[in-house]
């Protein structure tokens, strides 16, 4: 499978390296707040989030029926209807006045409290309303509305406990319901909200200024001119920035000078707690973004063993007027390089200052089911698109691997590819290439 064996290339780091020196600048999560569920939908938990009450807070009634006692019923049968009188009747949001005796039942609603006496819910669907004579005034059906019939006639019987929602059945006050670190998701959002929380405690969200770099680069959508691109790199990264949890901040297009692209970025240190550049980072005479970091900050490592994104800058500033440190990250500005560094440095790093437990995407595996190639001594992240099913379920192997294509062309600057593309397959430094059939690991990419 392995043409030819190289270490990862001497003077560049491991994306390990790499990724190890991000975090231990990233100096724990930003501050905390207390906000609604609901407005904290996207953050993440910075204390556990507790249930306030049980849930149910009261038995209640799971279905519209009758409130009865299950010994009453015990005998009842479609031939031998049982009948019995009702006294009274209790909505959802209302207090049982009347208790359930013997040989009587409440007309009860869904969500009502069941009241005392009763240990069991008789559906309505199950019963025939009756008058003083114990004639029937209706037939069976699903209507619980209308005049209160004198009493019903029970077809079948009930358990103890039938039809009842048992008090803390769900769950109990006290108990856990969001832990540390996790995500507030919809779900969540619904669980606290249920469970009688009115504010959770979740981390600030990061502010993140993002600044293309290049004399070539137009807003998208103006006229090109003759040596002009359109500017993908600062709506995509802003993009990225809002699907990783944190705040975009627009710091614009810079020129290839030192002093544009310094103020913008000193601009960006004084607001956000982060700043992303695009382009600029390699080694040509226009490549001014090292120089901006470090007239306003420091450069804490460059260059890393990744294919695409060699030219990769990280670094920190001293955040002005408080403590800690904007982190400053340069990607290179081939498209593609962008989103793979972001990836793989960025995302990390802006899920540990959201207090996220987890800042490491969890790997799958995959089978190529064509050859790649790519330089050797630095680990590659490929463009693939997974097999799929008519249904449009991805498509494994016996062993659960992920079938995977190249998705088109895998230069940096292609942007169509990248946008197709599913997953990132990961190859080894040590390769230049891998045939149809290697097994790989794979990286999905963020599709919300
Ligand atoms: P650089 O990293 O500045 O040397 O740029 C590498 C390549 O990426 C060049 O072809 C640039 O024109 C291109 N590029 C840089 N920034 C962007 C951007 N924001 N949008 C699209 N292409 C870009
Ligand atoms: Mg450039």
């Amino acid at each position: 499978v392995v043409g030819v064996t190289v270490p990862t290339r001497p003077g560049l780091l491991t994306v390990e390296e790499a990724l190890e020196r991000i975090l231990a600048a990233v100096h724990g999560p930003l501050p905390a707040a207390l906000l609604a569920p609901e407005a904290a939908l996207g953050r993440y938990l910075a204390e556990p989030a507790r249930a306030t009450t049980d849930l149910p807070p009261w038995d209640n009634s799971a279905m519209d029926g009758y409130a009865v006692r299950a010994a009453d019923v015990a005998g009842a049968s479609e031939d031998r209807p049982v009948a019995l009188r009702i006294v009274g009747e209790v909505a959802a949001g209302f207090v049982p006045t009347e208790p359930v005796e013997a040989g009587t039942a409440i007309r009860i609603a869904t969500g009502a409290p069941m009241p005392p006496g009763a240990d069991a819910v008789v559906p309505v669907e199950l019963t025939v309303p009756i008058d003083a004579e114990n004639r029937p005034i209706g037939g069976r059906s699903r209507d619980a509305s209308g005049p209160l019939p004198a009493g019903c006639l029970v077809f079948d019987s009930v358990a103890v406990g039938g039809s009842v929602r048992e008090r803390g059945g769900d769950l109990r006050a006290g108990t856990v319901i969001l832990a540390t670190g996790s995500r507030v998701t919809p779900a969540a959002v619904a669980l606290a909200a249920g469970a009688g929380v009115g504010a959770l405690s979740v981390h600030r969200a990061a502010r993140v200024g993002v600044l293309a770099t290049g004399d070539e680069l137009r807003v998208p959508g103006d006229p090109l001119g003759p040596a002009g691109i359109p500017d993908a790199n600062g709506p995509g990264l802003r993009a990225l920035v809002v699907s990783s949890g944190a705040i975009p901040i627009d710091l614009g297009i810079a020129r290839d000078v030192l002093d544009d692209a310094t103020a913008r970025v000193r601009r960006g240190v004084e607001t956000a707690d982060v700043v992303i550049v695009s382009g600029g980072v390699s080694v040509g005479p226009y490549d001014v973004v090292r120089g901006a970091f470090e007239a306003i900050g420091r450069v804490d490592l460059w260059r890393v063993a990744v294919q695409p994104g060699k030219p990769f800058v990280f670094g920190t500033a001293p955040r002005p007027g408080g403590d800690g440190s904007v982190l400053l990250f340069g990607l290179p500005g081939n498209p593609v390089s962008t989103a793979v560094t972001f990836e793989l440095f960025v995302r990390p790093a802006l899920l540990r200052l959201a207090g996220a437990r987890e800042v490491e995407e969890p790997l799958d595996r995959a089978l190529l089911l064509e050859p790649v190639r790519k330089s050797p001594g630095r680990r590659g992240f490929v463009r693939v698109v997974a097999e799929r099913a008519e249904s449009g379920a991805v498509r494994r192997d016996g062993q659960g691997r992920v079938l995977v294509r190249l998705a088109g062309g895998q230069g940096s600057h292609v942007l169509s590819a990248l946008a197709a593309a599913d997953a990132l397959a990961v190859i080894p430094e040590a390769v230049d290439r891998l045939d149809a059939g290697a097994e790989v690991a794979l990286r999905w990419l963020e599709r919300r």
